[in-house]
């Protein structure tokens, strides 16, 4: 079952800068340390002037951020939804994020994640897409699935056996092991490589609390509803994936030749937004 995330605090709205040609104003150099900024060329800081936003509405905010393709798409998303809350780049690939509250951000984090974040929802649309039965290659271009000989516990000793590892294309960071006697399904490896890598990326993000305790037809009387909250927008953002995956959200690739990313299918639309639609109408007049 899915539970919806609220957000603990209101954001403050963030602002694409090239901190070498960036005016700090007087204030910005009181609070932040700006020879610290400065060692990034480019980054997302923390508007000042502006208030605090409350974020009502989280649902579909991955698919956002994975279409973020410039600086000017990147700064647009951080005046609307704030700075990720991400202190540092992860100390390996795949490892999770160093969760905290930020006022700069070195705009390598935002792509890194941008990446990722895009990453896995092709490899969700591409499942989606072949459990209708359109042909999606996913083995080799989105994971990479290996048997290997490892050294394994079976049942209290030690032995060599073979194993199914996942990881991302071209074998980098394994992901997922699966142990003998079991042999995944290829659609059983893809859910598992997405499931491990989102919650990877929630680990010190998401956190667990008592929304309400009511009467309920329970023996006590009483039922106790959680309530799952995070100061951290990039948890919020991993979090919509999971939604996308626990709900068996129905996914299409932006119909847009030039395009083509991950979307969430709602209504009749075929395109991440009107820009992608009259792009891909005045191609096919440019082609006719
Ligand atoms: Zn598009």
């Amino acid at each position: 079952m899915f539970h919806s995330l609220v957000f603990q605090d209101s954001l403050i709205p963030g602002k694409v800068i090239k901190t070498r040609e960036y005016t700090f104003t007087k204030k910005e150099k009181a609070i932040f340390d700006v020879e610290v900024i400065k060692k990034y060329p480019v980054g997302v800081l923390a508007e000042l002037k502006h208030g605090k936003k409350t974020i009502k509405d989280v649902v579909g905010i991955a698919s956002r951020f994975a279409r973020l393709k410039d600086l000017k798409d990147i700064h647009d998303f951080a005046n609307t939804y704030g700075l990720l809350g991400v202190k540092e780049m992860p100390a390996a690939f795949g490892e999770p994020p160093v969760y905290g509250i930020t006022w700069f951000e070195p705009l390598e984090i935002w792509t890194y994640h941008i990446h990722v974040v895009r990453h896995l929802l092709a490899v969700f649309t591409a499942l989606y897409k072949r459990a209708k039965g359109g042909d999606s290659e996913i083995e080799g271009r989105l994971i990479e699935t290996r048997e290997e000989d490892k050294f394994i516990p079976y049942k209290g000793y030690w032995r060599d056996d073979k194993v199914i590892t996942v990881s991302w294309p071209g074998g980098h960071f394994p992901v997922i092991e699966f142990l003998p006697p079991h042999v995944p399904e290829e659609e059983e490896a893809v859910l598992a490589f997405l499931a491990n890598i989102i919650s990877v990326n929630l680990e010190g993000g998401i956190f667990l609390g008592i929304g309400q305790i009511k009467k309920a037809l329970t023996k006590t009387g009483f039922e106790v509803l959680e309530r799952r909250t995070t100061p951290y927008l990039l948890a919020a953002i991993y979090y919509d994936l999971w939604r996308l995956i626990t709900e068996n959200k129905k996914m299409i690739f932006c119909a847009y030749r030039n395009c083509r990313l991950p979307i969430e299918k709602s209504g009749r639309s075929k395109y991440c937004n009107a820009a992608c639609r009259q792009a891909e109408y005045r191609e096919r007049k440019k082609g006719s």
